[in-house]
């Protein structure tokens, strides 16, 4: 039967491990909605079993949300409502779902968020570093190279950093934090949180390295890695002063090649650069 409205599409936050760590009301959406769109439906069984869940269920994940996210419009256009839910946590944080909810609000759906678990909220809630300003940044590159890369622009980032990393690679990863951010910045690694070997442990970047190269069997597990911002004194670039940076080139270059070079570096215009480089060879 035709419903006369449109649907409402509900994100609804699933536990990161321990399965009582679920909301009432997420129970209750998730109970009453007509579908549920699940990232794995066969991850999300047990949950739903658990919880005495019995709803038409389907997949969205990484690789058919695309065509999916038709199918979730069409049963929102026919009034339907669809629980959105990932394997855990909080769905479109790394998670699938963040074209359908693009898609949806363009076409006016209303979306509520069912909030609840959150890896990276309760990681830095137990990390006991800065939780004033804190920016998320998911999961690094793979490739050393362009993990490096990405590091290396957070290298005056004042606020605390959260990551989530694969655990075969949270070694390699402690070891690119220290060597960007240096071995005395503190961090956190938490690890398999609600979980039965849960553990949380706050050390500057080559102590946690040390230690977890010490125990192999502690590098399995889920794991989120935060890392405190640099200091805001140290964060603070020194301003580039085009007529220093000219001095500086002046003192090996002729003046015609040392104004074009100070010009691109400090993006003062060339000609004002080659007068005042002329006016000091005088
Ligand atoms: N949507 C999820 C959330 O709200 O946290 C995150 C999904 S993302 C695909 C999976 C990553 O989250 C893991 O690689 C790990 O970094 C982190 N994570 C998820 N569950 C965790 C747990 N129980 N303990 C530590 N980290 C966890």
């Amino acid at each position: 039967m035709q419903k006369d409205r449109t649907g409402t599409l509900y994100v609804v936050a699933t536990p990161i491990g321990n399965l009582q760590d679920i909301t009432l009301r997420a129970i209750e959406v998730l109970k009453t909605v007509d579908r549920i769109a699940a990232e794995d439906t066969r991850h999300a069984a047990p949950l739903l079993k658990h919880y005495s869940i019995a709803k038409p269920m389907f997949s969205l994940h990484e690789f058919n949300e695309r065509e999916q996210l038709k199918l979730v419009l069409e049963y929102l256009a026919q009034g339907e409502s669809i629980a959105l839910i990932s394997d855990a946590g909080t769905p479109l944080i790394s998670d699938p779902g963040f074209p359908l909810l693009r898609e949806a609000k363009a076409c006016g759906v209303k979306v509520v968020p069912i909030p609840g678990p959150c890896a990276a909220i309760a990681a830095l809630s137990a990390a006991g570093l800065p939780t004033d300003r804190f920016t998320f940044e998911g999961f690094l590159p793979a490739k050393s190279e362009a993990r490096r890369h990405r590091l290396n622009t957070l290298l005056h980032e004042t606020r605390t950093m959260i990551f989530y990393e694969a655990p075969h690679r949270l070694l390699s990863t402690l070891e690119a934090l220290r060597d960007v951010f240096g071995a005395e910045r503190k961090a956190t690694v938490a690890r398999e949180l609600t979980k039965i070997h849960e553990s949380v442990l706050t050390n500057h970047l080559q102590n946690l390295l040390d230690r977890y190269t010490a125990h192999p069997l502690e590098q399995r597990g889920e794991v989120v890695i935060v890392v405190q911002g640099c200091d805001e004194e140290m964060s603070e670039t020194k301003e580039v002063i085009p007529e220093e940076v000219l001095d500086i080139l002046l003192e090996v270059l002729p003046v015609k090649q040392a104004a074009a070079l100070a010009s691109k570096i400090t993006g003062q215009r060339k000609n004002v650069l080659y007068e005042m480089a002329l006016a000091k060879k005088k």
